[in-house]
């Protein structure tokens, strides 16, 4: 029985040769007993430094290390996909190159899946030591957003580290969309999902790709990947004001009939004024941002291009 590995990897040389050893040491109890086979993808994601250079000597040492390698960086969403489509296991699992996953969870993720209760097995952090404080307070505030305008149940601190079933992956490469949003992906396709957790360890070696303003454009795109919320509240928008400017009509009118019309009001006209062209901005870039991404969909170029593999 082959269980494929899909690590995506983007600047990480001096990870990779202590992950594969890590990863080894971890599954050997399973290679013994269970008859399980490896079988490694690694996915290079456009890196600068000599990562290619470190995964094929890692393939030339070991026949079961399979490498692609991206003509340039498509994102972690991208290589994911890469790996889980090149996989061959009948159980795959996607865990990330630094040793944040740890590798010694994987023997009971696959009992819980092998044994057929589950078809997949997810892992969460339960503490999210040494990250920026206001780093975790805006991951719980989004957690909490997701929950409340998408009707998918994301999990809060679910990291990619999971194992699942053909089944389960087959369903996962059923879906085309370009604007890949994988903790909304996964509770989508349903399936009975268990959860492992563990406490956050810090990254082996290198350092992470993920800035704050990244997380926040990713953040933005699971939104949007996954609510169709934010249109919704243009439109109330729309209405509200709308309703006020009857009132407010009314109230001009009324104030004219009874009071004639004195030439003043220039500070309330420049309120309105830029009240509601603030709003219009507001709500045509929600449009814009829904729109943009149709139009990346509709484009449908591939989510990634190989320049190399084996
Ligand atoms: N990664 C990738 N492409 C990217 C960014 C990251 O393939 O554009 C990989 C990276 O090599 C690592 C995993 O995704 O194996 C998680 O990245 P990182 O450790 O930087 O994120 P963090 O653990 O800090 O969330
Ligand atoms: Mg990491």
């Amino acid at each position: 029985m082959i269980v494929s590995v899909v690590v995506p990897c983007y600047n990480e040389e001096s990870a990779i040769n202590l992950f594969y050893d890590e990863m080894i040491r971890a599954l050997k109890p399973l290679m013994e007993t269970k008859s399980v086979t490896l079988e490694f993808i690694f996915v290079d994601d456009g890196s600068g430094d000599s990562t290619r250079a470190v995964l094929r000597d890692l393939a030339a040492q070991d026949s079961r290390v399979r490498y692609i390698i991206f003509s340039r960086n498509f994102g972690k969403e991208a290589a994911l996909l890469a790996g889980l489509q090149k996989a061959q296991g009948e159980y795959i699992v996607t865990i990330d190159a630094d040793l944040q996953d740890p590798p010694a969870l994987v023997p009971s993720m696959f009992e819980a899946v092998a044994s057929g209760e589950f078809d997949c097995a997810g892992s969460r952090r339960i503490t999210r030591k040494g990250e920026p404080p206001i780093r975790s307070f805006f991951a719980r505030r989004f957690y909490r957003l997701m929950k409340k305008i998408s009707d998918i149940e994301i999990v809060d601190n679910a990291r990619d580290f999971r194992l699942m079933s053909r089944a389960y992956l087959n369903a996962v490469l059923s879906l085309h969309e370009r604007n890949r949003f994988s903790k909304g992906i996964f509770p989508w396709i349903g399936f009975r999902v268990k959860w492992f957790e563990y406490e956050n360890v810090q990254r082996i070696a290198g350092e992470t790709k993920w800035s704050f303003w990244r997380l926040f454009l990713y953040s933005l795109d699971g939104i949007i990947a996954f609510s169709s919320k934010p249109l919704a509240i243009a439109s109330w928008f729309g209405i509200v004001i709308f309703t006020l400017s009857f009132i407010f009509i009314a109230f001009i009118i009324v104030r004219k009939l009874i009071f004639g019309d004195p030439v003043d009001g220039w500070a309330s006209t420049m309120c309105i004024i830029l009240f509601c062209s603030g709003i219009q901005l507001f709500t045509v870039g929600i449009l814009g941002q829904y729109m943009a991404k149709t139009y990346t969909e509709v484009k449908s170029r591939p989510h990634y291009i190989i320049q190399e593999e084996k």
